[in-house]
């Protein structure tokens, strides 16, 4: 499905990233990991086998990007797919956000984004085209109490992702986000709780999501299986954004 292209994942040293990574791998692709987790990220490429790479990368910063991009071609000699997946989540109520964290999930979270976008345009317009999957949240959908900075920075996530489909459909590349409800990573077990996993078992898909279920939504969108989408925003989340979760009344239940 993939085999020729070449795909450069941030945050690929472990969870959805690293789930991203192997499923691309599967389906024939090269990739390449990144990471500032630099051990990891090196452990998990020499795991995944030869078409894995792993390089050390910093999404906030501008001159760590164009190293990337440099690298992906050095190793692989060309980029169709990039995945915006790096990111860092932290809980906070508006009145207890200080500026340095709001900074802090602006420059990983929104920043990141900007600049990988920009970043690879050169390169995807020389191969003929691409795809680019930015990670929103189910928290970039609606307002989340407690998650008041990371809840900005995602739905800036989407935001970007509209504009920069409709900017870059002239160079043939494509820009879609996936937007993942609670999914099972290193990245929320500060936030797991008794009710948060009763309130998973309440989801019309009765479980948390796995990277592996975010990693097939990302391996649709950059796959010719989606050749006609672009700013779409694709919740993967067991039903959260489908609305209210309040159970039916007893005999409307239909068994
Ligand atoms: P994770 O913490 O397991 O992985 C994130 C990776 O990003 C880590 O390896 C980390 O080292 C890397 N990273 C952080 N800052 C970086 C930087 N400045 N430069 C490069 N890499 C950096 O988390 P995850 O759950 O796998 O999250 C992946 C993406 O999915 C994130 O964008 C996250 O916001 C999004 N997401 C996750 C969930 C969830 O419930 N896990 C829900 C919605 C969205």
């Amino acid at each position: 499905m993939l085999t020729g292209n070449v795909a450069l994942v941030t945050g690929g040293a472990r969870g959805i990233g690293r789930a991203t990574a192997e499923i691309l791998l599967e389906h024939g692709a090269s990739v390449l990991i990144t990471d500032v987790l630099e051990d990891v990220g090196a452990t998990t490429a020499d795991e995944l086998g030869e078409r894995a790479r792993f390089v050390r990368h910093d999404v906030t910063d501008e001159g760590s990007w164009d190293d990337a991009v440099t690298a992906c071609r050095r190793e692989f000699g060309r980029l169709d797919i990039l995945v915006n997946n790096a990111g860092i989540f932290e809980l906070g109520f508006l009145v207890d956000t200080s500026v340095e964290q709001f900074d802090r999930l602006v420059a990983v979270n929104q920043r990141g984004c900007f600049l990988g976008m920009r970043a690879v345009v050169p390169a995807m317009t020389e191969a003929g085209g691409g795809a680019i999957v930015n990670l929103s949240s189910a928290a970039g959908l609606t307002g989340t109490p407690g998650y008041f900075a990371y809840g900005m920075s995602k739905w800036a996530v989407r935001g970007m992702t509209r504009t920069a489909a409709i900017e870059l459909g002239r160079h043939g590349i494509r820009v879609n986000a996936v937007l993942p409800g609670s999914i099972d990573t290193d990245m929320v077990q500060v936030a797991d709780t008794p009710e948060r996993r009763r309130f998973f078992e309440s989801l019309p898909v009765s479980r948390q999501g796995q990277a592996v279920d975010i990693a097939r939504a990302v391996l649709y969108l950059v796959s010719d299986a989606s050749s006609y989408c672009t700013g779409v925003e694709l919740s993967v989340d067991g039903g959260v954004s489908a609305g209210s979760s309040l159970p039916p009344r007893e005999e409307t239940k239909l068994d």
